[in-house]
């Protein structure tokens, strides 16, 4: 199943997408939503908002061994957690804002794991109970201020920095995606999840292990090479397919412009 968060005259609904029909929610669907009245209507791309509301968005660094190496670091040992706060958030036609602290903005496109019911130490097992579904990010980094800080918070914290969407797929399978990003048109990034260094229930069970993951929080699961640079102008596009089939699961566009200087 298909589900979205839409603009509307009511203001932003979760939705079920069947097709062109959305069948409006009362709730974010991993919180029990039931049909909202009037339940069916058509929508358009246009509608389309970020799909999640995040009390917080884990991340994981390093954890595709070829990406690790072209940014001259190891693989880690255990899984690289990182933050980026949820004012970072835009939907899949949002703008990224680039800031003027930063000379260098990179793209990251990553798959993303939406949680379904809170989870707290499971097990690998069974990690994948509490997943709702998969979106696609991007973690957009300034990455100059990630080598200069140590500590990643603003290089990967600032507004706009992670586009999500455009909607939440439940039927995919986490280790068989191929993550895409292309800018202007031309490949930078084509990865396979099967590439992972951890895979999704690792992931889950790790970060379960340290901090109580709540409905609807996401975990960017990392992203694999070809990161490069976003500058004002660009269009920066993130796709995902399922990598046996070729059947699509996640696409969108964002803008790039620069902040405007104050
Ligand atoms: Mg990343």
């Amino acid at each position: 199943m298909r589900f979205a968060r839409l603009a509307t005259s009511d203001g932003p609904r979760y939705a079920r997408l069947d097709g062109d029909l959305a069948t409006m929610l009362d709730a974010a669907p991993w919180l029990g939503a039931r049909s909202a009245s009037p339940t069916v209507s058509s929508w358009g791309p246009e509608q389309l908002l970020c799909p999640v509301e995040p009390s917080k968005i884990i991340c994981v660094g390093r954890n595709y061994a070829a990406h690790a190496k072209e940014l001259g670091n190891d693989v880690p040992a255990e899984p690289l957690l990182f933050f980026k706060p949820p004012s970072s958030l835009i939907g899949p036609r949002g703008t990224i804002v680039l800031p003027i602290q930063s000379d260098r903005v990179e793209h990251e496109a990553e798959l993303t794991v939406v949680i379904g019911t809170r989870a707290r130490n499971v097990a690998v097992s069974d990690a994948m109970k509490h997943v709702f579904g998969f979106t696609a990010a991007n973690d957009v980094t300034a990455r100059d201020l990630q080598r200069k800080d140590g500590q990643w918070t603003r290089a990967k914290g600032f507004d706009t920095f992670c586009p999500v969407g455009p909607w939440i797929e439940t039927d995919v399978r986490p280790g068989c995606v191929r993550v895409l990003c292309r800018v202007n048109g031309a490949e930078r990034q084509d990865g396979r999840t099967s590439q992972m260094v951890f895979d999704v229930p690792a992931l889950i069970a790790y970060v379960s292990s340290v901090m109580t993951l709540e409905p609807g929080d996401v975990i960017l699961t990392g992203t694999p090479e070809g990161v490069g640079p976003l500058r004002a102008g660009d269009v920066c596009e993130i796709e995902l397919r399922d990598d046996e089939t070729s059947g699509e699961l996640f696409l969108f566009r964002n803008d790039v412009r620069s902040a405007p200087s104050t």
